[in-house]
């Protein structure tokens, strides 16, 4: 969530697959790189061009910016890039490489070259070889033109809906959040997905990497999704919040495609891990100062100057414009901001303006830890049923209102409205001290002295739980891994 934005920002690509389908209905291009022709709306290279630079801005935008703090770690990402993208079939083609400013992991590609990397990705990779891979990987995806193919379709409609469902586990949770963040890119098909390891491939080989380092990162991504699942306690959840979404492979498949791809083996590949380490260490780590974070079940906020506590088993996710909680049997809590200046009855404003067309009941006022609220409930009939909304405006500070919206379904409401009353007057505001004394995560490369196991070593991160299993996914470990004096590995510190 960040100060200026709240809830004034809506993201809408679909502007663009309109644009791309309308006029230009009957061209077709072809892939150098497949030497296939289909029909991709009709894009030109300068089309292409011009639909990147255009989404470019909203994926940033949507991804909490552009991670610049650290040059040298972004001329690292655009000079590896740079030198895969000359492996391709394509080498005279211009690629604009962005590392985006977002702890979760992802990766993924535009038409026109424009390829991301998130700083979620890059915590989670162990070496050059592993980032190489996802980057070799995003490459062939636009010198096969997937993603000129798929703007070119009508289908984006359908499928960006769809994304949304696929991140919340649940389509009336997607409905309710409707612009949680990350959405802004969706998958492709598995062929394309197979087409772009076997381009990956090709092009990892002829830089003298060894591709297996694309399955090793998909294997350190799947273990770090079922960690976050369990954290969450919902293992059952994992694998949808992340690169998975927007690439679905399995280990197996990479294995066939490094197969099929039939490249010879590179002797003494590059590794890169002492180089890749080095880059990465001091990087911002998890949530973003400026967006405020969630730490276990709490969401705090040093500028706003707020914090609030979600229940147990609700899974907290932030975006730019509120923070959602997905919980059990399609529950969900939004907290976000009413748009603007604000200063006249809090009542009105909820009767009238926030639940406008809705019948509204049981509207009080309340007091909620020295601040002056409004509560009221509704019942709405969608799509999926019936759906209890508990609505609860606050005024923070003069003309600023806060709001939490608890929906859930109506066999529901009663368990847990004791949850979500605990959850509303957790809501307060934070101190100046408390709030200077919110520091965001880093990652830092640690060198392991004698004596020292990842045992001692987790006991060092600032995690309130798991620290050991972080440490081991971070890190591509096991319980068993003897350290080494001098090795290398990854730390989180505050
Ligand atoms: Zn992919």
């Amino acid at each position: 969530m960040t100060y200026s934005k709240l809830s004034s920002y809506r993201k809408p690509l679909l502007a663009i697959a309109l644009i791309a389908t309308g006029p230009l209905l009957s061209a077709c291009s072809t892939s150098e790189a497949t030497g296939r022709t289909f029909f991709n709306g009709g894009m030109s290279p300068e089309q292409e061009q011009e639909v990147g630079r255009t989404e470019h801005v909203k994926i940033v935008k949507e991804f909490g910016g552009v991670y610049d703090e650290d040059p040298a770690l972004t001329n690292y990402i655009t000079k590896l890039g740079t030198f895969l993208g000359k492996t391709s079939e394509t080498p005279n083609q211009k690629f604009t490489f962005t590392l985006l400013d977002s702890p979760v992991v992802n990766a993924f590609a535009l038409p026109g070259g424009y390829v991301y990397t998130t700083r979620g990705l890059l915590a989670l990779a162990n070496d050059e070889a592993e980032l190489a891979g996802v980057i070799a990987h995003e490459i062939g995806h636009v010198t096969a033109k997937h993603s000129a193919e798929r703007y070119g379709s009508t289908l984006t409609a359908g499928i960006l809906a769809a994304g949304v469902g696929i991140l919340t586990g649940s389509g009336e949770a997607a409905r309710a959040v409707n612009t949680v963040g990350n959405l802004a890119v969706t998958g492709f098909s598995r062929e394309q997905e197979f087409e772009a390891d076997l381009l990956g491939v090709r092009y990892l080989t002829r830089g003298g990497f060894d591709p297996n380092g694309m399955g090793e990162f998909l294997t350190q991504l799947q273990a770090s999704s079922r960690l976050d699942a369990t954290i969450a306690g919902d293992p059952g959840r994992a694998d949808k919040f992340n690169i998975m979404q927007t690439h679905p492979r399995t280990a197996d498949r990479i294995d066939r495609a490094i197969k099929q791809a039939g490249t010879t083996t590179v002797k003494n590949p590059i590794v890169g891990r002492d180089v890749y380490l080095k880059k990465i260490d001091g990087m911002l780590y998890g949530d973003d100062p400026s967006q405020g974070y969630i730490r276990g079940q709490k969401f705090s906020h040093p500028e706003l100057k707020l914090t609030f506590t979600a229940p147990k088993g609700f899974r907290l996710i932030n975006s730019k414009t509120k923070v959602a909680a997905v919980g059990p049997s399609d529950s969900v809590i939004i907290f976000d901001s009413a748009k603007g200046e604000f200063n006249g009855s809090l009542k009105n404003y909820v009767v009238n303006k926030w639940a406008e067309k809705a019948d509204i009941r049981n509207v009080e006022k309340i007091t909620i830890n020295g601040m002056e609220a409004v509560t009221g409930s509704i019942s709405i009939n969608g799509r999926n049923g019936k759906r209890d909304f508990r609505l609860i405006a606050i005024r923070f500070d003069g003309n600023k209102v806060y709001r939490f919206t608890f929906i859930t379904n109506p066999n529901q409401t009663n368990s847990l409205s004791e949850d979500f009353r605990r959850t509303t007057y957790s809501f307060r505001k934070l101190s100046r001290s408390e709030a200077a004394k919110l520091k965001p995560y880093r990652l830092k490369i640690h060198t392991v002295r004698s004596g020292e196991t990842v045992t001692s070593l987790a006991k060092k991160m600032p995690f309130a739980d798991y620290k050991l299993e972080r440490l081991l996914v971070l890190n591509g470990l096991n319980k068993n891994s003897r350290l080494q004096r001098g090795q290398k590995i990854k730390l989180i510190t505050e």
